[in-house]
């Protein structure tokens, strides 16, 4: 158990060893995310989340209330006063924040029997302050985060894949199809393959890590065989 202090109150936490078992029936689904600029993720069905709206908007009052205690001078009653706003407003948005990547992941694990996902080493992107340069951001290392809870829960895969190529190559064929970020439409003078970019790139993410799982197969299998 353990106190902390924050901005609204003090906090008792307490720490329970408990493994948290859901059950679930198999949906036959599998999927891959792709994160992208204009939307938060899209999948390889070509569905898109979007950016919830009130992470602009907190971001927005963010910057108002640091701008504002900016403003106030060192050591006044109304420093202190401005530092409590903005602490309790970064609470609030955090939690905000937190409830929403958590519905979210809970949802995908729930609809499929595999995610696959792009490995972006976001824990050390978010750990240097000046490179987590939005809230978005911060919202997808969260959605990361209850993803990885939820897999096991659930017992869903989730399985992280290098972001080389993805959106370049074309999930159909597998051919390298050059796109400039701009270019919002694959579309494959090789096979013909025409898709929305990010569907493309969260197709070749779950193509990339069925393909992981099938050499970690026959890795096994060769290992079997040798004994
Ligand atoms: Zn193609």
């Amino acid at each position: 158990m353990r106190v902390i202090r924050k901005y609204n109150g003090y906090y008792t936490q307490f720490l329970i060893d408990y493994e948290r078992e859901e059950k679930k029936e198999l949906t036959g689904k599998q999927t891959g995310l792709d994160v992208g600029l204009n939307y938060f993720y899209t999948d390889c069905s070509g569905n898109q989340i979007d950016n919830p709206r009130f992470l602009r908007k907190d971001e927005r009052k963010l910057k108002k209330l640091q701008r504002r205690l900016s403003r106030t001078q060192k050591g006044s009653q109304n420093r202190q006063k401005a530092r409590n706003k903005l602490g309790r407003a970064h609470l609030k948005v955090s939690r905000r924040r937190n409830d929403w990547a958590c519905k979210l992941a809970q949802h995908v694990i729930r609809s499929n029997d595999l995610v696959a996902v792009e490995n972006l080493r976001i824990r050390n992107m978010v750990k240097n302050h000046h490179l987590a340069k939005s809230i978005s951001d911060a919202a997808w290392y969260r959605f990361r985060e209850w993803l990885e809870y939820m897999a096991r829960v659930y017992g869903v895969p989730v399985i992280a894949v290098e972001p080389a190529y993805t959106s370049q190559n074309c999930s159909n064929c597998g051919e390298k199809v050059v796109k400039t970020l701009s270019t919002r439409t694959h579309e494959c003078p090789h096979c013909g393959y025409i898709a929305d970019r990010d569907e493309n790139a969260a197709r070749n993410i779950l193509k990339s890590a069925l393909k992981q799982l099938s050499n970690k197969e026959t890795d096994k299998k060769s290992i079997n065989g040798l004994i």
